[in-house]
């Protein structure tokens, strides 16, 4: 086959237009090198611009008593112990500097009656914390560093999805892509590479996820060879729409709790007394969705399957001005108002705490010249995340992989790589093309959500897990036949050929993880092992390909400093 694309070459390469993306993108620039940002979706459409409720940063605006150290002590109890604690410190320390660079860089966060920047509470943060824009943080800080970006000179490539990373020996040299629209091939090359692609999502039937979201970044490492951490812990969050069923998994803001909102069964009972009688609504996400669907299977669940969130007993102008989203999202899509009433939700699929494993300074992965940050890498929220700290995570670590990229870069000649690689990489992307007979990508799709919706939810069991991974061996068998019909000039189905492989990629991976964590932490609950495990929360759980085949090990934590230790002790 004779070879047909055309080349760009970069210093740094980002893959991803989120927000960490485009915060390592002007790192990268900052430090005057040639910058390429490539990303399936059209600039200013990644899956941040949903992000609503805030940005979490310790910057004591309105809580004056609110430091680094709180904030880290609550991250890493949220993370049941399990984070990276290295990371988890850096992101407590730099986030206030971070949000005040995004405020010099134009955004316009909300602010108190005296013109600070005004912080709202939020689930497991000890203090009112979260800067914040309405609901629609997201979409300031994608503008900010879009424009920002724009402004200092990166090169976009954009509608272009990367289909396979490409090396020069055991460094990462380059990527293959292609043009979503025409399907021509493209490969970029590059001295260093930072995978910033986003979650995983797009695997479950019920998630509040962008179409974007398929792990395509942690499945382009793997497949490479780097290494995967804690993929079992995936994040229901604990209000999603569940009705009209078109609607279903679309988020409510945690922000609605922050302002007020109340959760009742269909009793009325505010349930969340009997859970977490201190924090109440504003307990940590993991809580109040497994309290939630509890109250669902005990048979108190509201008319299609999930809760009551009101927030109709504050002033109708303050819930418009505080959660414009969220009135016309209700009013558009269910025919409600919530200032008259109150919205039904349940849980949806939201966040992998899980991801590439990645160095704390740096962002460096196990592979030579990729580094990986924001929600496709790992460490940061051990078991369970708490709202607003991925907008936070994804300034914080966007700079600094944007900058190691940026040292190696420097360092280093620009790398070389086989044709042979790129012809197998052309290869793969045109066999669907030439399947007889095989199947379309959509049903095996479908397939797959109703799996990992079904047996690697909210609540696990060895059983589940077990035939979860027999039905994950028939979807990828399914998978290798996929036929896509037509031509490459802008193909859904071609499209959803890569996605699918990403997507089956890290749910073996995830439900691999669920499997052998025999243990309830955070995100993770076991029927079947309900409690903590001390020896448990020792450890990571690390995916590596070996081979052809999906290897697990654990890893110890590493050893947290005496001080550190000394302010999770601490009774706050
Ligand atoms: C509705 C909603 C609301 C949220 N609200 C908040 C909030 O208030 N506060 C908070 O802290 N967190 C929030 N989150 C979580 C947060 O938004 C995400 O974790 C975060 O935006 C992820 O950012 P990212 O930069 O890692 O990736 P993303 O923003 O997901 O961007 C990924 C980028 O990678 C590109 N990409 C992916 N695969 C490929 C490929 N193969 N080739 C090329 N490009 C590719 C995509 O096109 C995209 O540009 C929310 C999430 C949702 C769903």
């Amino acid at each position: 086959m004779t070879p047909q694309y055309e080349t760009h070459e970069h210093d740094v390469l980002i893959i991803g237009a989120g927000g960490a993306g485009l915060r390592a993108a002007i790192e990268g620039l900052a430090q005057g090198l040639s910058v390429g940002v490539v990303c399936k979706s059209l600039l200013g459409k990644a899956h941040t611009v949903m992000a609503e409720g805030g940005l979490a940063a310790a910057m004591g605006c309105v809580d004056s008593a609110d430091d680094w150290r709180t904030h880290f002590r609550d991250t890493m109890r949220g993370g049941k112990l399990l984070n990276n604690w290295r990371m988890a410190q850096i992101h407590a320390q730099e986030a206030p500097d971070r949000a005040r660079e995004l405020e010099q860089w134009g955004a316009l966060f909300d602010r108190t009656d005296s013109g600070n920047i005004l912080q709202r509470a939020f689930g497991g943060h000890t203090y009112k914390r979260l800067c914040h824009v309405g609901d629609r943080t997201g979409l300031e800080m994608i503008r900010t560093l879009q424009d920002r970006g724009v402004q200092m000179g990166f090169d976009v490539y954009m509608e272009c999805t990367v289909t396979r990373l490409l090396k020069d020996g055991d460094r990462v040299a380059g990527v293959f892509a292609y043009w979503r629209e025409s399907g021509r091939f493209v490969v970029l090359k590059a001295k260093a590479i930072v995978i910033a692609t986003g979650g995983i999502g797009k695997s479950w039937k019920i998630t509040s996820n962008s179409w974007e979201c398929t792990g395509d970044g942690m499945a382009l490492a793997y497949e490479a060879g780097a290494e995967l951490l804690d993929m079992e812990f995936v994040q229901f969050h604990p209000t999603g729409m569940v009705w009209p069923p078109g609607v279903q998994g679309i988020l409510v803001t945690e922000a609605v709790r922050g302002e007020g909102g109340i959760l009742r069964n269909k009793n009325g009972e505010r349930f969340m007394e009997k859970y977490d009688p201190k924090r109440m609504e504003l307990s940590t996400r993991d809580v109040v969705a497994r309290s939630i669907y509890t109250e669902v299977r005990e048979g108190r669940g509201s008319p299609h399957g999930g809760a009551f969130l009101d927030i109709s007993h504050k002033p109708a102008e303050y819930v418009k001005r505080k959660l414009p989203s969220m009135y016309h999202q209700f009013k558009e899509l269910a025919d409600v108002d919530i200032t008259k009433g109150p919205m039904e939700v349940g849980p949806t699929c939201h966040y992998v705490m899980g991801g590439i494993r990645v160095d704390a300074e740096t962002g460096r992965s196990s592979l030579p010249g990729l580094f990986a940050a924001g929600e496709a890498a790992a460490g940061m929220h051990g078991a369970n995340r708490l709202g607003g700290n991925s907008l936070s995570d994804l300034l914080v670590f966007g700079r600094r992989a944007g900058l190691a990229a940026s040292q190696l870069a420097k360092s280093s000649a620009m790398p070389s790589i086989g044709e042979d690689q790129i012809a197998q990489a052309q290869r793969e992307a045109l066999a669907p093309f030439d399947q007889p007979g095989g199947e379309n990508p959509y049903q095996i799709h479908y397939d797959l959500q109703e799996v990992m919706q079904n047996l690697v939810g909210i609540f696990r069991n060895d059983e589940d897990l077990r035939r979860a991974l027999v039905e994950l061996e028939k979807l990828k068998e399914r998978a290798r036949d996929v036929r896509v019909e037509g031509s490459r000039l802008y193909n859904p189905g071609w499209h959803l050929y890569f996605d699918l492989r990403s997507m089956l990629t890290v749910s073996e991976a995830a439900t691999h993880a669920a499997l052998a964590r025999t243990e309830s932490r955070g995100a993770h609950s076991r029927l079947d092992y309900p409690k903590l495990d001390e020896a448990w929360g020792k450890k990571n759980n690390v995916i590596a390909k070996k081979g052809e085949t999906m290897t697990l090990f654990e890893v110890p934590l590493s050893e947290m400093p005496e001080e550190l230790k000394q302010l999770l002790a601490e009774d706050k």
